[in-house]
């Protein structure tokens, strides 16, 4: 396990070269008063308790991009889980719910797991007037990761199968975007064991990974959507082996009630507690293999 002395050097390093010249001008602060602005089911007084760190990692218009860290318990080697929500600007309640999970995640944390949260990947998207999927730039950061196959997958997957939809262009070319940028250096510092993904409206479970899906997590049931070029989940899975779970909640704009907020989350880790010794044996004679 790292070192937490040769972690936070990463984390600092990475300030300077992913947001080179980045000069935040809002703070967390002042980013809590903007998010309680668009989201109704999340006080200022809540956004502010989670003491958000942000690595100084930006947007494309200088937001900070909202970190926090759940350690597991000392010297014990714990599954890591990295929660990334709000990727799409316009899927409210994929960030307010997240604010509630880590809520309850603050008050029964047991330690044994490791948790990064990134409750709001694209506050650009999210903060402005009318609020929208991509990011300032219009770019869909969950098709702007590095697609798996040959050269430009992304785009000629925007040109011919979602019909050059603007809501889903990729960039001009794959890692193109901040937002991006800076969840690939957190994944590649946390080295995380799952990704949980959070989006909505499509009321169903999508699961990137070999096997061992769950097959419901509170009402969500699994339906697997496929992958795209450039999304997260065929990122993470196909080029780093890491599983993604997602969670497409049923509403944009309608919170879940608080029993499948709750059962969600208490079905997430009962899953995480059973199928991550599966997960790291696959990842171990995945690794050995290659
Ligand atoms: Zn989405």
């Amino acid at each position: 396990m790292q070192k937490s002395s040769t972690f936070w050097v990463f984390w600092m390093s990475l300030a300077f070269t992913v947001v080179a010249n980045a000069d935040t001008t809002v703070d967390v602060a002042g980013l809590c008063q903007k998010i309680v602005q668009k989201l109704h089911s999340v006080s200022l007084e809540e956004c502010q308790s989670f003491d958000f760190d942000t690595h100084k990692m930006t947007s494309v218009l200088n937001m900070p991009l909202l970190m926090k860290e759940l350690k597991g318990a000392a010297n014990k080697e714990v599954p890591k889980v990295l929660f990334i929500a709000g990727i799409h600007g316009d899927e409210y309640t994929s960030v307010s719910a997240t604010f509630k999970w880590l809520k309850m995640l603050e008050q029964h944390h047991s330690g044994k797991f490791h948790w990064l949260f990134l409750p709001l990947a694209n506050p650009d998207g999210l903060l402005r007037d009318t609020p929208q999927r991509m990011n300032e730039h219009g770019v869909d950061l969950n098709r702007n990761f590095p697609p798996q196959g040959q050269d430009s997958p992304s785009f000629a997957f925007w040109r011919a199968k979602d019909l050059k939809d603007p809501r889903r262009y990729p960039g001009p070319f794959p890692v193109s975007e901040p937002e991006t940028k800076a969840i690939m250096a957190v994944i590649d510092t946390f080295k995380p064991d799952v990704i949980v993904s959070v989006h909505a409206p499509y009321d169903l479970l999508d699961f990137d990974g070999k096997a061992f899906a769950p097959e419901q997590l509170g009402p969500l049931k699994l339906k697997l959507l496929g992958t795209y070029p450039g999304s997260l989940g065929n990122y993470a899975w196909l080029k780093l082996n890491i599983p993604v779970i997602t969670l497409e909640l049923p509403h944009a704009g309608i919170m879940p009630s608080k029993s499948d907020i709750h059962d969600i989350w208490e079905d997430l880790v009962f899953w995480l507690k059973h199928e991550h010794p599966k997960i790291k044996s696959a990842q171990l004679k995945a690794s050995s293999a290659s």
